[in-house]
């Protein structure tokens, strides 16, 4: 598991390359099922004019086209900055099975980080949340990306 999961966050982290090319907070994600790779997506809030459309989101809404279901049951989403909770929702309401991600999020984490909306019993779906795969390369792609921005 842990070398797929790497091998995933791989792609997660091209997919973020692409979204700092593009002036965006570089961020990527995708969505597996069954090591098939159904939806994937990068951070792209500011050239599509749309708050909600962080990378999850669009790998799950391509996905959910993909399948032609809502629900995303037996799926994994890598994805390289921890969900925000918004996101956490989307992957409550898809029923996602796991969720790995590479570096933490201390503004706006809802794996943990800030709040933690995957530990909650009163919500009644649990999907697996596995941090800290790639962190370093996740951390450093942001890093980078704001240092070049600031100067
Ligand atoms: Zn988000």
């Amino acid at each position: 598991m842990k070398d797929e999961d790497e091998a995933f966050m791989g792609e997660a982290l091209n997919l973020a390359q692409q979204a700092a090319q593009a002036g965006e907070v570089p961020v990527g994600a995708l969505l597996v099922q069954e090591g098939r790779i159904l939806g994937y997506g990068h951070n792209s809030p500011l050239s599509a004019c749309d708050p909600s459309a962080h990378a999850e989101m669009q790998a799950i809404r391509m996905a959910a086209r993909t399948l032609n279901n809502y629900r995303l049951p037996e799926c994994t989403l890598y994805v390289t900055l921890e969900p925000c909770c918004m996101c956490a929702g989307v992957i409550q309401h898809a029923r996602l099975k796991r969720v790995v991600y590479g570096a933490a999020d201390p503004k706006t984490g809802a794996c943990g980080s800030v709040v933690d909306l995957f530990s909650d019993p009163r919500l009644n779906h649990h999907t697996q949340i596995l941090g800290g795969v790639c962190t370093e390369a996740s951390a450093e792609l942001l890093r980078s990306f704001f240092r070049a921005r600031r100067s």
